[in-house]
């Protein structure tokens, strides 16, 4: 199957994108030097070889990175991703992000992320599972419920959680559910936890749509990547009344004008590993799909999917991004210039993380919520991050998320002062 993909025109790396992010906003808040020279770079990057038999009774060895980013405010926290072409780079901005993703949302946690260079769709069960305890074993001693949480990110799920929660049980002797989230239930996950990213984002979408007074009801939803996140979106947004007009994923795109009902195009996916092909709907590209004329579009898959090409055609009132770093920094401007409101990604896909501390708080009390408790949770928790970006977005007339940059930055840096990292308090 010929598989497509946006290409990426941008000039920067991810982590050269974040770093200029991070130093704008340093910049912006009037912080002296010593924030951005701490938070340029991640605080501890650990390169790993993980050695893996095969069934064919070969060894592989597999590359793989964690990066601590800052933990001011908290363990680091982030998740792991299985694929083929993750880089120490992307690993690092990741990372970064998750440190801004989780002061944004108020989270008591600092910013991780890890990656290894494989491609799980390749793997048998068992080779997944001696990788996943393998990598545990290489991670232990930098890992841990008070040190870094690591949790599912692209193409890692709750059952490679589980095998690395076993494993890092094994070697303490004792259960330690609190090491990873995004969990089964049955070992310590949180209900809700698997929807998260998605019910985030949405929430964080429908908290926009009234400040721009339009209506859920017959809005026009194109969703760009049809995984954990993006399918998950489409169907809340459909339960609401929301027309799903477009989705996409890596290996095709489809329109259809009056709707879809994405728990059918989820059926037609896992039949046949792709949303493409869809009876009664129209095949487009994936550069259509994201000019696809709509209310709200939602890019859900990798980064550097939005680019300054495409910007320009972007007919949607609401880009809320529950990828991370899915739109490049020129892309960016045009839309802000255009006038299309851009739900940055450390708000709008911040709901996986968000619902990731409720599951630690509930392994370390030991006392679980129902899903309900947990998804109103989530909705505080984004409404108030909401419009905490919002206030500042607007009282500076400032894009969405230089704005929240500016909150998150502001919180890591107010911590790092009164731990004393910045040197001696002025005043
Ligand atoms: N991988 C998700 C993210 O990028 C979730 C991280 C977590 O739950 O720690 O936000």
């Amino acid at each position: 199957m010929k598989c497509e993909v946006v290409v990426d025109e941008c000039t920067l790396n991810c982590f050269q994108i974040c770093q200029r992010q991070v130093r704008e906003a340093c910049d912006a808040l009037g912080l002296g030097a010593a924030a951005y020279e701490v938070l340029k770079q991640p605080s501890r990057v650990m390169e790993v070889a993980v050695p893996v038999v095969m069934d064919d009774g070969t060894v592989q060895s597999f590359v793989g990175w964690r990066s601590q980013h800052n933990d001011a405010l908290g363990p680091f926290k982030g998740g792991l991703r299985f694929h083929p072409e993750v880089t120490v780079d992307e690993v690092k901005a990741l990372s970064m992000w998750m440190t801004f993703k989780c002061a944004v949302l108020g989270l008591p946690y600092g910013g991780g992320k890890g990656g290894v260079r494989c491609d799980p769709r390749r793997l048998s069960c068992g080779e997944l599972e001696r990788l996943s305890r393998g990598l545990m074993r290489a991670l232990a001693p930098i890992v841990g419920p008070e040190r870094d949480i690591p949790a599912p990110d692209v193409y890692t799920n709750p059952q490679i959680m589980a095998w690395m929660v076993d494993e890092f049980s094994r070697l303490r002797d004792h259960n330690s559910f609190g090491v990873m989230t995004g969990k089964p239930l049955l070992i310590g996950g949180s209900a809700g936890r698997n929807e998260a990213t998605g019910r985030g984002c949405v929430y964080a979408c429908l908290e926009a749509m009234k400040q721009l007074g339009i209506p859920v009801e017959g809005a026009r939803v194109a969703v760009q990547g049809f995984g954990n996140a993006g399918s998950v979106a489409a169907r809340l947004f459909h339960e609401r009344g929301a027309r799903v007009v477009a989705v996409g994923d890596s290996c095709g795109s489809i329109f259809q004008s009056c709707g879809m009902d994405p728990a059918a195009v989820a059926d037609h996916k896992c039949r046949t590993g792709t949303v493409g092909g869809f009876p009664a709907a129209t095949p487009v590209t994936a550069e259509q799909l994201l000019q696809t004329e709509c209310e709200v579009l939602i890019p859900a898959a990798m980064e550097n999917q939005l680019t300054a090409r495409i910007a320009g055609g972007v007919r949607a009132r609401i880009v809320g991004e529950a990828a991370n770093g899915p739109t490049t920094p020129e892309a960016d401007q045009i839309l802000f210039e255009r006038g299309i409101l851009v739900l940055p990604d450390i708000l709008a896909s911040a709901g996986g993380v968000t619902v990731s501390y409720f599951e630690w708080a509930q392994n370390l009390s030991g006392y679980y919520w129902s899903e309900e408790e947990v998804n109103e949770k989530l909705e505080m928790a984004m409404v108030r991050a909401f419009h905490n970006v919002y206030g500042m977005a607007r009282d500076r007339k400032l894009p969405m998320r230089s704005a929240a940059f500016m909150v998150a930055v502001k919180r890591v840096a107010d911590a790092m002062r009164v731990r004393g990292w910045l040197g001696p308090a002025a005043g």
